[in-house]
């Protein structure tokens, strides 16, 4: 009788098999062989395989190939499914792989496959998306890391902003033309780059998502130590989250509880979204504004100025650099500002011309020309107290003497009505005006423009209603004229 093979740990293992699928990281699956195993070989006897995962028996099997092909198999489908290019399987336990030459085997494929499955764990190589320190998403590859960081810049600009950025070189730029723009930057603040990490094909994101993720920020679910005389409030605030989130995640706690120092509670730290800053620059065209110099005139009344020689404004272009950060103007700085055309200075000449506000004593005659059409003294049945002025050359009203404006507007039936006192006990007045050019307060010369005639308020055609006052009386005008 020959005689039963003996335990496997017997065995001389002279052959250790990786099995290696094309480009996998591997594997804890270990073949071993018998060496010389051929010679040995009787007819009568079968070939069976003894599993063992790590130093546990999981059983024998009888075809070898059952355990590489089911994680074939499945590799092949989770491929597919994730689109990978690369998939490693990860037992948890190392596998090991015993053949002995049995009379009669009993073999169990299907138990110890299901008990392997168990231990198996798939993995593919990543890039961990950290933020904030915490691992938020995980996506294939260096491609699509870059993929996500271009639709993250994307979504700080317009499409047809981000367009032209991609379009140019990066290089020098050209000169910017007069009132053209471009960016010259889009990065992201604090991007910390993405670590090699293999996990589950499950956990893998689109790089869409991990974008999203990004910009948008996420939660984080965390055990907070409680401090020395930490309250709940206080650790609520901290992590800035809502009262009913903290009890929901420790239910055990009642509000207003004290908490031991040293104990743990529950919170969600927020992560905030990492933020995207754009440089933009853009050529300016702006007028600068010309300075004005005033020279004096003799010959020109106090008060009055003359535009001597007209000023023009001049031209400068700058490019004007913007640094905006998710949005908003964070700084602003001017370069390369060069004037393209100088202002010219404006001149103005000043009146020194000083204006006696008092009078002579002699009136002038207060229009150009004209004719008295009713004297001082009764008129339908009440007392005209001045004397009407119609007939004249033209329409222009003038202050009989040097004087001051006292009042000058609409009173009544005088219509518009202008009252200069001259200083010397003299007051003259001037109604129905259609115009009226002076202002209380103001200085005016003898013969100068007060108004045009009119024939505002109560008034028979346009004429000049004139009146004299001498220290607060009635005067008549024609003895002063
Ligand atoms: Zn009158």
């Amino acid at each position: 009788m020959r005689k039963k093979n003996k335990a496997p740990q017997s065995y001389q293992f002279s052959k250790t098999l990786k099995l290696a699928a094309a480009g996998i990281l591997l594997s804890s699956l270990v073949w071993m062989d018998q060496a010389g195993a051929a010679n040995d070989m009787d007819a009568d006897l079968k070939l069976m395989y003894h599993v063992y995962s790590g130093d546990e028996y999981a059983g024998a099997i009888e075809d070898e190939q059952t355990l590489n092909k089911w994680i074939e198999s499945q590799k092949e489908k989770l491929k597919d499914k994730y689109d990978l290019s690369s998939l490693a399987v990860n037992l948890k336990d190392e596998l090991t792989i015993v053949p002995e030459k049995v009379f009669s085997a009993e073999t169990h494929d299907e138990e110890v496959l299901e008990q392997i499955k168990e231990s198996a764990a798939f993995e593919t190589e990543a890039k961990a998306i950290e933020l904030d320190g915490e691992s938020i998403a995980y996506v294939r590859n260096e491609e699509e890391v870059k993929d996500m960081l271009r639709i993250m810049k994307k979504s700080a600009v317009s499409i047809n902003e981000f367009a032209a950025y991609d379009r140019q070189s990066t290089g020098t730029l050209p000169d910017l033309k007069t009132d053209e723009t471009r960016i010259t930057d889009i990065s992201i603040e604090d991007f910390k780059k993405p670590a090699d990490v293999k996990v589950e094909p499950e956990k893998l994101v689109s790089a869409e998502k991990a974008a999203e993720r990004l910009l948008e920020g996420s939660e984080q679910e965390e055990t907070h130590k409680v401090a020395e005389d930490e309250t709940i409030e206080q650790i609520i605030d901290k992590y800035d989250m809502k009262e009913e989130t903290f009890f929901e995640l420790n239910g055990d706690l009642e509000k207003d509880e004290e908490l031991a120092p040293d104990s743990e509670v529950k919170v969600i730290r927020q992560l905030e979204g990492l933020e995207v800053t754009v440089k933009k620059e853009k050529r300016v065209k702006e007028s600068i504004a010309f300075e004005e110099e005033t020279v004096e005139d003799a010959d020109l009344l106090k008060g009055k100025t003359r535009v001597e020689k007209e000023g023009k404004e001049g031209e400068r272009e700058y490019t004007l650099k913007v640094v905006e950060t998710n949005g908003k103007e964070v700084s602003q700085s001017k370069k390369d500002e060069k004037v393209t055309e100088k202002p010219q200075k404006q001149i103005v000449a000043e009146g020194t011309k000083e204006i006696p506000s008092r009078g002579t004593g002699e009136l002038g005659w207060p229009a150009n020309g004209g004719t008295i059409t009713s004297h001082q003294g009764p008129r339908w049945g009440k007392h005209h107290k001045g004397i009407d002025i119609a007939g004249t050359d033209n329409l222009t009203i003038k202050s009989a003497d040097n004087g001051k404006v006292v009042s000058a507007g609409m009173d009544g039936d005088y219509g518009n009505k202008v009252v200069i006192d001259h200083n010397n006990g003299i007051r003259t007045i001037y109604a129905h005006l259609s115009e009226i050019h002076v202002e209380p307060g103001q200085v005016v010369e003898k013969g100068e423009s007060l108004g045009l005639m009119g024939e505002t308020g109560f008034s028979t055609g346009v004429h000049l209603h004139f009146e004299v006052y001498s220290n607060g009386k009635l005067a008549n005008p024609m003895d002063y004229l």
